[in-house]
């Protein structure tokens, strides 16, 4: 298969798990860098991720201008992958969802911090973005560049930043990657409010996040991708 036919089948693959795992529903996105023009990326049409199909991927500039859309209509906040990708050269795979548990942390003064080994990868400190702060009362939603480029900013050099009242962005090396963030990201907030209540929690400390970050590579991540493709019913295509 050209590496282009296999980078569209993995986020085809990237948009059924996520909706199989419940960080997406009707509404949410992830796109990859296009493979052979760095200044482009590939994002599906306005479509719930559970729908999507190959001819459903659109071809976007940096900008979020679209290269062929034929009758596609694309997604409102397609600005969010492309301010990503301008800003973090590093960021090959975006991810953005409202999955549910991660909402109460973007709306009070309780940071989101990883407390589980598995979860270590969203970073120590979990930013939160609030559009309030520069753009006053919007939609919330990311409807333009210069919003986009703001939520960028706010990731810094990391892989995860809450949006208040929204949800959440997720940026990765590669696809596999930004899916198994995006899972542990649910799971380390829902985790969170579980362990809130029985007393203080002991976080995993930097250097713990750091040292597990470090080692975390296909070994992890092949082995979670191919539990995930099996339940979202999808193949295990060779890894783009
Ligand atoms: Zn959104």
């Amino acid at each position: 298969m050209a590496k282009l036919d296999l980078v569209l089948e993995e986020l085809v693959t990237a948009n059924r798990i996520l909706a199989r795992e419940e960080v997406v529903d009707s509404f949410g996105h992830v796109s990859v860098r296009h493979p052979d023009r760095p200044d482009r990326f590939l994002l599906s049409r306005a479509r719930a991720p559970d729908c999507i199909e190959v001819e459903d991927i659109m071809e976007f500039t940096l900008e979020g201008e679209s290269i062929d859309a034929r009758d596609r209509k694309p997604y409102l906040e397609r600005f969010i992958h492309g301010a990503c990708y301008e800003a973090r050269p590093d960021v090959q795979a975006v991810v953005h969802n409202h999955s549910p548990s991660v909402i109460p942390f973007g709306v009070t003064d309780q940071k989101l911090k990883p407390l589980l080994h598995m979860c270590a990868s969203i970073g120590h400190d979990v930013p939160t973005w609030d559009s309030q702060t520069k753009f006053g009362d919007t939609t919330l939603l990311v409807e333009n560049m210069e919003m986009g480029r703001d939520l960028a900013a706010s990731l810094g050099r990391g892989r995860t930043a809450l949006m208040r009242g929204h949800g959440a962005v997720v940026v990765a090396p590669n696809l596999r990657h930004a899916v198994f963030i995006s899972v542990y990201l649910e799971v380390a907030a829902k985790l969170q409010m579980q362990a809130m209540p029985m007393g203080n929690v002991k976080y995993l400390t930097n250097g713990e996040v750091e040292k597990i970050i470090n080692r975390t590579g296909p070994y992890t991540i092949d082995r979670a991708w191919e539990n995930w493709c099996r339940r979202a019913g999808r193949p295990i295509t060779k890894s783009a």
